[in-house]
């Protein structure tokens, strides 16, 4: 470093240690320096990310307080964008989870101002796509305010803008959830039905069926609540794959005794979703379904490799990293299942997690992806995902831009501690090249750097090894928390000495990778840009900014 210290000594751009604020900046969680981010950042970071495990610094529950403290600033602001926002990304299947958006959602629907309530309320069938998102959104709402009118009308909405069909589908895949059935909600919003059809869909929810006989109900759209009527009669595994193959029954709908039946899940796997597919590799694997040589296997290998069905299905990334991991594993998470993972299968689904981000324009330019692996980036669970820290979360991100970029490095960075005599594992501070390249799966990409030594932290450290081994980089790509606070200098500074010494207009990317309130990025600086770690726009945004004058 003596190399570093004597280039810097001859600079004259500032040199602030990061335990020292410089202008723009404002205390983090660890004892350093960030910029703090705007409302709108933290609501978007909020969004994608959720509060979910909390993070190293903060507890959940703490963690969703700050949020909400985001929220009510950005509707205090502006409802009306507040809305459009969660609209936006919920539709376009841009976060890994939807919890958030139905979070945000009831707490604009709760709010004083009355314009932004109805907005809210307006929007509920655009966020609320199935009947597990509607409970949710109960849950969320009924914490928040009152089952006035508006709200009842909202949910009655709902139900009664639903056709017959999907309205009964709804009805029988998700009855109840979060402490919240069909039949409460139903008769706490007094929905009218609007027809025949809807009034007997209705009475089921709430009722029942006074009988159901044994020839199917005569109205089309209702004959899929017949045959879930008969299923939970039927007496074997032949009746049961009928009724799925003739009634398009939904697995939700298949008694647990059939759950185990390879003819069963051969029937439902003809008109599976693709995502309800993911989710269920390991059980169609487990019971025998799915082996190297099987039809199915090979359903499940084209549907995957599809990359429009893919993209159609609004899959997220994180649903098939998550799916990858655990299928792979040959394990559940809980209990004692085990299964042999058809290799075919796995990278299947390898190839499916970057269709998923969809197109993204290549840019000719010279990357630094740099991942921050310092200790507190090892707490955590991204979207609740068993495991998968934000650290692990951060090389599948990686690994997005470089299959689409040909000029990439990627490093792990962290700061020695002092007291330790370096790195927990006994080197010292600075960046770690990881062996990761194309043909690297995501699975072995995660583990890699699961297993690097950690650290303290220090932001600047990609800039100033770049700066020092004349490394030449036109973006530099940062996946942290920005808790900085290890380092001599702050990351902005060092990027600013960096582009004076070299002549290269570099840009600094920030992917975010926890829902907290800093970034290293300077705001003002047009040459830096913060996004959201696991937003699907996310690497297509990276590249637009890194093809853009600054
Ligand atoms: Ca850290």
């Amino acid at each position: 470093m003596k190399h570093l210290t004597s280039i810097l000594a001859r600079n004259h751009a500032p040199v602030t240690p990061q335990s020292e604020p410089i202008r723009g900046t404002a205390p983090n969680s660890a004892g350093g320096f960030s910029f703090p981010v705007d409302n709108w950042t933290r609501f978007r970071r909020f969004l994608i990310l959720g509060s979910e495990g909390g993070s190293y610094y903060a507890s959940q529950r703490a963690l969703t307080t700050q949020n909400l403290t985001a929220i009510f600033a950005c509707l205090d602001e502006n409802g009306a964008r507040v809305v459009r926002e969660i609209v936006e990304i919920s539709v376009a299947g841009r976060a890994p989870k939807n919890d958030a958006a139905l979070f945000a959602l009831a707490i604009a629907a709760s709010c004083d101002n009355d314009a932004t309530r109805k907005l809210a309320l307006d929007a509920l069938p655009q966020v609320a796509r199935t009947g597990t998102h509607l409970f949710h959104f109960a849950a969320f709402v009924d914490a928040q305010r009152g089952w006035g009118r508006g709200l009842r009308a909202a949910i009655a909405r709902w139900y009664g803008e639903k056709s017959g069909r999907d309205l009964a589908f709804q009805l029988l895949k998700y009855q109840a959830r979060d402490g919240w059935s069909h039949r409460d909600l139903l008769r706490l919003c007094h929905a009218k039905a609007a027809s025949e059809t809807q009034n007997i869909a209705f009475g089921w929810a709430t009722r029942g069926w006074p009988s159901v006989g044994e020839a199917p109900h005569p109205n089309p759209d209702l004959v899929q609540i017949w045959a879930f009527e008969r299923i939970k009669r039927a007496q074997s595994e032949v009746e049961a794959a009928n009724l799925i193959r003739d009634y398009e029954l939904p697995r939700e709908a298949v008694p647990t005794q059939f759950l185990t039946s390879v003819s069963v899940w051969e029937a439902l796997l003809e008109r599976m979703p693709l995502g309800a597919t993911v989710r269920n590799l390991a059980t169609m694997t487990k019971i025998g379904l799915l082996t190297p040589k099987s039809d199915a296997t090979q359903t499940v290998l084209a549907a995957l490799r599809d990359e429009n069905r893919v993209r159609r299905a609004r899959l997220h990334p994180i649903a098939i990293l998550s799916a990858l991991r655990t299928y792979v594993g040959g394990h559940g998470v809980r209990g004692n299942a085990t299964w042999m993972p058809v290799g075919a299968i796995s990278d299947a689904l390898d190839g499916a997690f970057y269709a998923a981000f969809g197109g993204v324009e290549a840019t000719g330019k010279r990357f630094l992806l740099a991942l921050d692996v310092s200790g507190s980036m090892d707490c955590g669970a991204v979207a609740g995902v068993p495991g998968l820290s934000p650290r692990a979360a951060s090389a599948a991100m990686a690994l997005v831009t470089n299959a689409v970029e040909d000029d990439v490095q990627i490093v792990g960075f962290t700061s020695a501690v002092s007291g330790f005599g370096g790195l927990w594992g006994g080197g010292t501070s600075g960046l770690t090249p990881i062996g990761l390249s194309r043909k690297t799966r995501l699975d072995h990409a995660v583990k890699t750097v699961s297993r690097l030594p950690m650290g303290g932290t220090d932001c600047a450290l990609p800039m100033t090894w770049a700066l020092e081994n004349r490394e030449k980089f036109d973006v530099f790509v940062v996946y942290t928390d920005s808790e900085t606070w290890a380092g001599r200098i702050h990351p902005v500074q060092a990027l600013r000495q960096y582009r004076e010494k070299t002549g290269i207009a570099a840009k600094l990317v920030v992917v975010g990778m926890v829902s907290n309130g800093f970034s290293i990025a300077d705001p003002n600086d047009a040459g830096m840009l913060d996004v959201v770690g696991f937003d699907t726009a996310t690497p297509q945004l990276m590249s637009e900014f890194a093809l853009g004058a600054v």
